[in-house]
Formats: C-alpha cells, sequence, structure tokens
C-alpha cells in the first residue's frame, strides 16, 4: 500500500510539540511518507517570516522556544499547499479560526483524506445550539473526523515528560493507523469509541479551569480548588447526558476527562490568565495579549458557546458553575460572587 502523507494543520504550543512527535514517528514508521507538511499562520519575527525561521532553524521560536523539530516536518504559509496530498489530517488551531480554515481547504483535499481534531472548544450552530468541532470539519470538507484529547500541558509534552492521552475514534481501522502516528514511550494512547464524549471533556474542562483561577486569584486554598473540579465534573457529566445522550460514564475516566481537568486546573493557561483577571481587574483580552505571547486562550470563549446554548434552552440553572464563569468574564458579575454562585449547586440539594 502507499505510504500515508501526514499534514499537521497549525504551528501554536500544542501544534508544534504534536509536530515533534508526529514527525519523529512518521519518519520511523515504514507507513508514513517520511515528509510531514506543517501550516503555519505566517507572520513575522524581528523582520522574518516564522516559516523560514522553522525550516531553517527547525525551531518555532515564538510558540515552543527551545525545542528543536524534527527535520522533516516542513512549515508552509498557505494551507492548501500543506493539505492538498495529505491522507491524514491534524487539525490542531485555536478553535474560533477553523471555519475560516475549513472553507479555505473545501474542495482543496483528497476525498478519502482522514481527520484528526486536536482542538478544545465549540462553534455556535444556527438554531441555539452548538456545533462540536469535529463535525464542522467533516461537514464542511466531507471527511471523517476522529479527535484527540489528554491531560497533555504541551511544554511538559515538548519536555518528553511521561503522560497519556484519549483518542476518540470509531472507525476499527483508522483508529490503529492513529494511533500509532501518535504513540510514543513518554507519550501513551488509549482509544475509545465514544468520540463526542472526549471532545466534549476536552472543550468544557476549559471552561473549569477558568473557575479554578478564579478561586486562585481570590486567596482560597487547594480544598476550594478540588470543589470546583468535582463540581465541574458533574455539570461536565450531565451536560454529555442532557445533549449528547448515549455517551460512556467511562470516558470521563480516560484522560480527557479527569486528568485533563486536573492539569489544566493546576498547570494550565485558563487557570493563569482568570488568576491574574481576579488580582488586577484587567479585562481577559488585555491578560490573554500581555501574557500568553500569541498562544490562545478557549475557555471564556468557550463559556460563551455553551452559555449561548443553555440561555435558548433556559438551563442556565442547571449549570451554575459553567454559567458563572461565563458572566465573569463578561464582566456582569464580580469574581467575588463566584462562590455564591456555586455555594447551592444542584449537587448539593
Ligand atoms: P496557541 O494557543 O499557541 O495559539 C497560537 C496559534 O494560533 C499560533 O500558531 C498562531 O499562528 C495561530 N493564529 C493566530 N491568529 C490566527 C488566525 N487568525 N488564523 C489562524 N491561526 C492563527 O495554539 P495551541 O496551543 O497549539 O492550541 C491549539 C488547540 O489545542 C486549542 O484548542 C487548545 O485548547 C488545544 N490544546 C492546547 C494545549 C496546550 O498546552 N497548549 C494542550 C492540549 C490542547
Ligand atoms: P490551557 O489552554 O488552559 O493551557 O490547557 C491546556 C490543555 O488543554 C492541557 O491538556
Ligand atoms: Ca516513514
Amino acid at each position: 500500500a502507499a505510504k500515508q502523507k501526514v499534514c499537521i494543520i497549525g504551528s501554536g504550543n500544542w501544534g508544534s510539540a504534536i509536530a515533534k512527535i508526529v514527525g519523529r514517528n512518521a519518519a520511523r514508521l515504514p507507513n508514513f511518507e517520511d515528509t510531514v507538511t506543517m501550516w503555519v499562520f505566517e507572520e513575522m519575527i524581528e523582520g522574518k517570516k516564522l516559516t523560514e525561521i522553522i525550516n531553517e532553524t527547525h525551531e518555532n521560536v515564538k510558540y515552543l522556544p527551545g525545542h528543536k523539530l524534527p527535520e522533516n516536518v516542513v512549515a508552509i504559509p498557505e494551507v492548501v499547499d500543506a493539505a492538498r496530498d495529505a491522507d491524514i489530517l491534524i487539525f490542531v488551531v485555536p478553535h474560533q479560526f477553523v471555519r475560516k480554515i475549513c472553507s479555505s481547504l473545501l474542495g482543496q483535499i483528497k476525498p478519502t483524506a482522514a481527520a484528526l481534531s486536536l482542538i478544545k472548544g465549540f462553534d455556535i450552530a444556527e438554531g441555539g445550539g452548538i456545533d462540536l468541532i469535529s463535525h464542522i470539519i467533516t461537514r464542511h470538507l466531507k471527511i471523517p473526523c476522529a479527535v484527540l484529547m489528554g491531560a497533555n500541558i504541551a511544554s511538559e509534552v515538548a519536555e518528553e515528560k511521561f503522560c497519556e492521552t484519549t483518542i476518540g475514534c470509531r472507525d476499527a481501522l483508522l483508529a490503529p493507523v492513529l494511533r500509532d502516528l501518535i504513540q510514543t514511550d513518554e507519550f501513551r494512547v488509549v482509544v475509545v469509541d465514544d468520540e463526542d464524549a472526549v471532545e466534549i471533556c476536552g472543550a468544557l474542562k476549559n471552561i473549569v479551569a477558568v473557575g479554578a483561577g478564579f478561586v486562585d486569584g481570590l486567596g482560597f486554598g487547594d480544598n476550594t480548588k478540588a470543589a470546583v473540579i468535582r463540581l465541574g465534573l458533574m455539570e461536565m457529566i450531565k451536560f454529555v447526558d442532557v445533549f449528547y445522550p448515549g455517551s460512556k460514564l467511562s470516558t470521563f475516566f480516560e484522560s480527557c476527562g479527569v486528568a485533563d481537568l486536573i492539569t489544566t486546573c493546576y498547570g494550565g493557561r485558563n487557570r493563569r490568565v482568570a488568576e491574574a483577571f481576579v488580582k488586577t481587574g484587567r479585562s481577559i483580552k488585555e491578560l490573554e495579549d500581555e501574557l500568553l505571547n500569541g498562544q490562545k486562550l478557549q475557555g471564556p470563549i468557550t463559556a460563551e458557546e455553551v452559555n449561548h446554548m443553555l440561555a435558548n434552552k433556559n438551563m442556565e440553572d442547571k449549570f451554575p458553575l459553567f454559567t458563572a464563569v461565563y458572566l465573569i468574564c463578561k464582566g456582569d458579575k464580580p469574581p467575588s460572587e463566584f462562590i455564591n454562585c456555586i455555594r447551592s449547586h444542584p449537587e448539593h440539594m
């Protein structure tokens, strides 16, 4: 059989960390073409194009400084050029950019290609609901889309510190191909077939992480944060139960569930910016720009997307933690009200 060509769409903090793994595996394994293309949203760094810097120094100096990418990973500034011949498309961009990328790719990729989404977030759907990012990719590009989510803070993965991840894939032929492309001795993959729940876990935990940052900023301790993590988990389970029935409870015990909640609520960017938001009183947008050097927050906009649906369905009071995070980020409630919002949680009734 012909060797499979792999393209990574995105080259931020996580995109670059995963490029390190995928580049090495594609070179090592005989069933993948050695060269991996990586779409880079072009920008100038001290007068030089980021794609040129990556191709010359094999380092993404802006989004993953201090790590060498394998030399078979080639940075390309035009998304269609990067994706045209690929059999496997790995989507890893901040979720707000996915629609535009899909419209550029429409009709320009192999009809037999398959996608893997590493993107944590939702999109607003017509009619008051939300869409999963993998469903948007499938609907726009007419290709199947599996997902990968887990307790995977990019810098730690790049440093090759042992962790686990979850691939959600219903296609029994594609699943082992994706696992082989992603797995290393330090990055262990568990495949489950519960695609939607895996993806929803990855999106929703970012809202909980913003709540964890609030309690840090307000000066509470680890008990309080544990309560936020638990109540957040219960809302995640309820959300899947109400809106995506048929998913499995066991999925929440995979890396994409509790494990990702824990790591993000202690070590993530959403947590860090939310803490600074409480301590400084400045806007989330300002702090994102100032603290993250171009990296993007997913939690606050995910809270807004989720609220769009909860408000439409008159269900905000069933999800007080998600709702409080949304209202506080938006400035409609002061952060000091956060605990009051979850004090009489439905879980306590
Ligand atoms: P990031 O937060 O580093 O975002 C920066 C990237 O966005 C850069 O590549 C930049 O070029 C790009 N970008 C900026 N403006 C753009 C535009 N207008 N159009 C297209 N791209 C643009 O990105 P990331 O960390 O790779 O995150 C991607 C996804 O992976 C997110 O959904 C995130 O939640 C998820 N994720 C991140 C981590 C992590 O630790 N960083 C871990 C797991 C999952
Ligand atoms: P943050 O975006 O909050 O850093 O979370 C990263 C992540 O998803 C770790 O799995
Ligand atoms: Ca190879």
